[in-house]
């Protein structure tokens, strides 16, 4: 075992505190990685608040890590020593089910081994990326490629993949008429990564304060869903409608902004019901669909196509002793993009 510094949640909707988490001691397969940075992601926060229902505490959230390998197993061919690593939101699976053979391994019919507040395969239950260093089976460890830098990188293994997949799956490209519902985490990496496969981009924000940004990100145009006449004008507008709003949101307005045939998808989680009437998708063969994260070769590929086309979050590093204040700033919808933890920290 190894003994790390690291933030934790001490119980449901209590601050994080400084704490020391244990570490599995390397199996043959298992990468040792010095975590460079985690990203806040509000999935972290629903989690500790309690939204998702009970878990088990003290938890150490974090399922955005970039970092450098440490050490390696003794049969570990993937990985080696001072090589460039992600973590995302899955450490483990069986590998050999209908759904990890097609390389979706979070829908694992044992049940995909989440990278924090799951139970593992020894029966601990895992602690994330608000630490120094993890360890984790090589075949969940992806590579960061040169061209991004590690701070900016590490909010592409949650926000970069959850919405990369639902794009590629909706097959967005050129003459997709694209909404990017909310810009925080999701929406950022949504409008860019909708931009750069060509898509016309509009980002649905609840004002216009962010309009620059949005802009500069590679929307085409930028409305506020404050303002009735969005809806309005809009109508009818979309192929695809990607919602990452971490609340609940009226379905009845954004689906009536679909274009026949168009589809929704939901990758914002709240913990509350969102009210459907079936009236909404009749009436034009409308599609709702949700999307969890993304399988690992994905995730890969996800990487590779964002240093392919100079894609990264835009980041505020800040010291562990920020985390409680930045959550706050996310629950007020004021992060530019995302927050992302300077892991030196966690032992200051
Ligand atoms: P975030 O950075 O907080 O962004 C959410 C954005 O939603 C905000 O920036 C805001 O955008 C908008 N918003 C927030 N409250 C709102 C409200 N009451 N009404 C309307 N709009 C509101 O969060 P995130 O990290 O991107 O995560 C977004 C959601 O996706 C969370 O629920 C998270 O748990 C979920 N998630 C799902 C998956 C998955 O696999 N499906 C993966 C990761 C995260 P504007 O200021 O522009 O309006
Ligand atoms: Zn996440």
């Amino acid at each position: 075992m190894t003994r790390v510094h690291a933030y934790a949640a001490p119980r449901e909707a209590a601050p994080l505190e400084k704490t020391v988490i244990e570490r599995r001691e390397l199996g043959p397969h298992d990468v040792l990685i010095d975590i460079a940075y985690a990203g806040i992601c509000h999935s972290d926060i629903h989690t500790v608040q309690g939204d998702w229902g009970p878990q088990q505490y003290p938890l150490a959230p974090g399922h955005e890590i970039a970092g450098t390998v440490a050490a390696v197993g003794s049969e570990v061919t993937a990985h080696a020593v001072g090589d460039r690593v992600g973590v995302g939101c899955m450490v483990d699976s069986c590998g050999a089910c209908d759904s990890c053979l097609r390389g979706q391994e979070q829908f694992c019919a044992e049940g995909a081994v989440f990278t924090y507040g799951s139970t593992d395969r020894d029966g601990t239950v895992t602690q994330g990326g608000y630490s120094e260093q993890v360890v984790v089976t090589e075949s969940f460890v992806v590579r960061i490629p040169d061209a991004l830098p590690l701070d900016a990188a590490a909010p592409l293994l949650c926000a970069g993949i959850t919405t990369y997949s639902p794009l590629r799956h909706w097959k967005v490209g050129p003459g997709t008429r694209v909404a990017v519902v909310g810009l925080g985490g999701l929406g950022h990496m949504g409008v860019q990564i909708a931009h750069a496969l060509g898509a016309h981009v509009t980002v649905l924000s609840q004002t216009l304060s962010k309009k620059d940004d949005g802009l500069r990100l590679g929307a085409d145009d930028y409305r506020a869903t404050g303002d009735p006449a969005t809806f309005r004008e809009l109508r009818g507008s979309f192929d695809v409608i990607l919602n990452t709003v971490s609340a609940v949101v009226d379905l009845r307005a954004y689906l009536g902004l679909l274009a026949t045939g168009g589809t929704m998808v939901c990758v914002g989680a709240p913990g509350e019901p969102l009210a459907l009437n079936v009236g909404s998708l009749i009436g034009g063969n409308k599609t709702i669909a949700g999307s969890n994260i993304g399988g690992i070769r994905e995730t890969q590929e996800m990487l590779d196509f964002c240093a392919e086309h100079g894609i990264a979050a835009e980041i505020e590093v800040i010291p562990a002793s920020a985390i409680n204040d930045a959550y706050d700033r996310v629950l007020a919808s004021d992060v530019r993009y995302r927050f992302v933890i300077d892991a030196k920290t966690f032992g200051a």
